[in-house]
């Protein structure tokens, strides 16, 4: 048993200095209290599906603003909870989604939700005198034992929305694979640098993108694959990383055609061109590889690709469970599932969509979002959940290291 005391919400600056919500619960239990502190990260290639980001519109920080969902949580929220006992965290995430019955949390803003319930949990969970992950996965997953760390799907280089490269395949990661988090993440920052070098040397831009990669003037993805196999190599870790992409499809798609590296070409055709790359590259993941409703490219993609590597869902299930029942499950679409919190706004359903994909064989990637803040909230639910990823960016940049180091902090205590 315990009470909830305080919950206030204010905004704080993202990774990209946008503004986004930011709650802090208090949790009294035998006359102790205990803090919660959450930010909530944002989107810029969001699927259609997810859940409301509500901003404010209007002038203030280019209609960017959060100050709706910040006063929905302070003046809507903040007084169901406040004064009240609690038996469990899932009373309270109980409490919170009952305020908003839209299936997409229109009414108070999946922010205002989301930022409330990651920072109730951080605060029961202190006064549980537990670490964040060993509650989560006490609270959601206690079938599943804690005993491996997802692998690091490390964004280099960056495309499409994030960056101005030209690239229209959004990202370009490597996946370290050395069985051993402290050495996956030394694996991930020396192929970074060593890439950055290789940039370098051949002078192309080392600006970094939204996610830390970098955004070089690349015309052809072929031409950053082959960057990211001779930086592995180069780097000492020849069959020890391997590679993964974000194609980010829905933002390259126009009226039944894909448009990559200045080709229209169509779903077979697309499907055609990932073939050819697991056939001549490391390549383990594929996610979004299709527009979020062509479903038919993405059957294409399932039966061809699917026995042979992670074919991944993001804008195409939006961490919906009801959304991935009907689309992934019914259809038979993808075989692994990308997990953003604030896609659908709460933990305890980001929670339910992860049990969901893993009692039905899809693997689970817990994800970041291009806006981030310090907040390693995502860190603690990749283990707790025992996913087989973690998708965190470049190792570089303090919104992304944040998620790395606090990995490394939880391979200490597992
Ligand atoms: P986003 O990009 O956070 O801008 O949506 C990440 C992704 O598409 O996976
Ligand atoms: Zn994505």
């Amino acid at each position: 048993m315990f009470k909830i005391s305080k919950v206030k919400s204010r905004f704080v600056l993202d990774s990209r200095g946008f503004p986004t919500v930011q709650v802090q619960v208090v949790v009294t239990k035998n006359s102790i209290e205990y803090y919660g502190v959450s930010s909530v990260p944002s989107g810029a290639s969001t699927g259609s599906y997810e859940a409301l980001e509500l901003r404010d519109g209007g002038k203030e920080f280019g209609g960017k603003n959060v100050s709706k969902a910040i006063a929905n949580v302070n003046s809507i929220i903040a007084p169901v909870l406040v004064g009240k006992e609690f038996k469990s965290i899932h009373e309270v995430e109980k409490a919170i989604l009952a305020l908003d019955q839209t299936p997409n949390k229109a009414t108070l803003g999946a922010n205002a939700i989301l930022g409330v319930s990651m920072a109730a949990h951080k605060a029961v969970a202190k006064s549980e005198n537990t670490d964040l992950f060993k509650f989560l996965n006490a609270a959601y997953f206690a079938n599943h034992k804690m005993d491996k760390m997802p692998r690091l799907m490390c964004n280099v280089v960056n495309g499409g929305s994030h960056a101005d490269s030209g690239l229209e395949i959004q990202e370009f990661m490597v996946v370290p694979n050395l069985g051993n988090i402290e050495k996956d993440v030394q694996a991930a920052s020396e192929i970074y640098q060593t890439l950055k070098s290789q940039l370098k040397k051949d002078g192309h831009s080392i600006a970094l993108g939204d996610e830390g990669g970098f955004a070089p003037r690349i015309a052809k993805s072929t031409d950053v694959m082959d960057y990211l196999v001779s930086s592995i190599n180069k780097a000492g870790y020849e069959g020890k990383a391997e590679l993964a992409m974000d194609c980010a499809a829905s933002e390259f798609y126009k009226e039944g055609k894909y448009t990559v590296d200045e080709i229209a070409m169509t779903p077979k055709e697309l499907n055609g061109f990932y073939e050819d790359l697991v056939k001549n590259y490391p390549l383990i993941s594929i996610e979004d590889g299709f527009q979020e409703d062509d479903f038919e490219g993405w059957k294409i993609n399932t039966d061809t690709l699917g026995k042979k590597i992670h074919l991944i869902g993001d804008d195409l299930f939006v961490t919906n469970p009801t959304r991935f029942a009907e689309v992934g499950l019914k259809k038979g679409l993808a075989n692994g599932v990308l997990i953003k919190l604030n896609q659908i706004g709460s933990v305890s359903e980001t929670c339910q969509i992860i049990n969901d994909a893993k009692a039905n064989g899809y693997i689970t990637i817990v994800s970041h979002r291009s806006g981030e803040t310090t907040d390693a909230f995502m860190s603690d639910l990749a283990v707790a959940s025992q996913s087989e990823f973690i998708k965190l960016g470049a190792p570089a940049r303090g919104e992304r290291v944040a998620k790395y180091n606090r990995l490394l902090e939880i391979s200490d205590v597992i």
